[in-house]
This record gives C-alpha cells, structure tokens and sequence, in this order.
C-alpha cells in the first residue's frame, strides 16, 4: 500500500553515502516535494559528493511519482569546518580509536553545524522537515549522532528560527542489515543494487575495490560496517 504523501516539503541531508540515500528513498515515499543538501568540508572521500547526481539520476528513475517529487539540490561549501578539523576524515592520519574513547574520524560538531545550515536552508525553502541518516545503533559513539542530540538541536532549532523543525532520523534504531531490509521494503530489488553499486561509503574515498556490498577498501571502519551489515542481512534472508 502506498502511502499518502505530506503536502510539505522535506529537505534530506544527503551525503551521497548508503544511509543518506536510503533517507532519501524514504523522503521520497512521504512528502511530496523533497530537495536536498550536500554539505562540503574537505573530507577525504569527497568521492561521495560526485556520487550525489548519479544517485539522484538514478533514485528518481526507480518510480515516476519519486522523480515527480524530488526537486532541487543544494552544495554547501563548509570550507571552515575542514579547515578547524584535524582528523582522519579531512586529512591523511590513521584511523583509530583515540584515548576518548573517539575514532579519529570523529569531527567534532560536524552534525550539529549540519543540521544548522540545513535549518537556515530549509527556513529559506518553506521546508518544515529535514531528514538526516544518524544512527545511534551501529556508529562508533559518534556523540553528535545520538537521539538525544538531534531532539536537542530540534528544539534549538525551532526555537531560533521562530519556526516549527521536524528533524526525522528514520536509521536511528536500525542496525546496517535492517538499513539494507528497510531499502528492500521501500524500494525492491533495484533501490539494493543502486546502494551497494552507486552509493559511498569508504572513509578512504576508494572506488576501485568492488565487493558483493559495494565499493570500498574493505578495511576501514565504514566500509567493515557496511560489508558486516550487507552479511547479516543476506543471512537473515536465508
Ligand atoms: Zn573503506
């Protein structure tokens, strides 16, 4: 059964990476108009950003109604959160697990200043909702990306904009084989082969190592999460 769409306009935080997109698939299943932000920072797999329009290309081709709702895209170049960062997502370092008990992938703020200048976007685009990918069951404690983070910035956010934000994290409670299931329920076969063959995960940016989940190094942290996910959830169907 397909669901009645919301007359509102969503704006989804979309990376280019497997769990923005499959935010993006779900936007697209609910709201009636959806655009998108990408966010540029210096990070090293901005190989994720050249993803983006294909990924949007071929998203909107999986149903006409999908392609008849996603609208606009928007580039924003955050320069200045690369350049205060020193971490292994923005420059050449070993990614580890740091004395805080952090990986040194963490950027500090990251989502925070993400969701600020997607708000003052959203604000400008009369869009009330915005969708982001955080999860707090499977990433490596990401402070930034816990629930109650997000609820907080939520309040912040429609309390300084003098307007109602609804920030929707439809992965927060899922782990990455039920990410892979919820593309499965939203989008059938071909929303799974458009993940794992055009969507970005690797943190070392790689595109040369094709693997049955994707491309990747196959080694870092993001790339372990979505290979052990991909697994699971070939398990879970067996
Ligand atoms: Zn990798």
């Amino acid at each position: 059964m397909p669901l009645d769409p919301s007359p509102d306009t969503a704006l989804v935080l979309f990376s280019g990476g497997q769990d923005s997109t499959v935010c993006l698939a779900w936007a697209l299943d609910r709201f009636v108009r959806v655009e998108t932000v990408g966010f540029a920072y210096g990070q090293r797999h901005a190989v994720e950003l050249t993803q983006r329009p294909v990924i949007r290309e071929r998203i909107a081709a999986l149903r006409p109604e999908w392609a008849a709702r996603l609208r606009d895209d928007h580039m924003i170049a955050l320069d200045a959160l690369g350049a205060m960062s020193d971490t292994a997502l923005t420059r050449d370092a070993e990614i580890r697990f740091a004395e805080t008990g952090l990986p040194t992938t963490f950027v500090p703020g990251r989502n925070l200043i993400f969701l600020t200048f997607a708000a003052a976007l959203a604000y400008r685009r009369g869009a009330r909702h915005l969708i982001a990918g955080m999860c707090e069951t499977d990433y490596s404690g990401y402070p930034d990306c816990r629930d109650d983070t997000v609820k907080a910035m939520q309040v912040a956010l429609s309390l300084g904009m003098d307007r109602r934000v609804v920030v929707h994290t439809p992965l927060m409670w899922i782990d990455k084989a039920a990410t892979f299931a919820m593309a499965d329920e939203i989008g059938g076969h071909s929303l799974v082969e458009l993940l794992v063959e055009d969507t970005h995960t690797c943190y070392l940016g790689d595109r040369e190592h094709r693997h049955e989940w994707g491309y990747g190094c196959g080694e870092c942290p993001a790339c372990r999460l979505r290979a052990d996910g991909w697994t699971k959830w070939q398990e879970q169907q067996a």
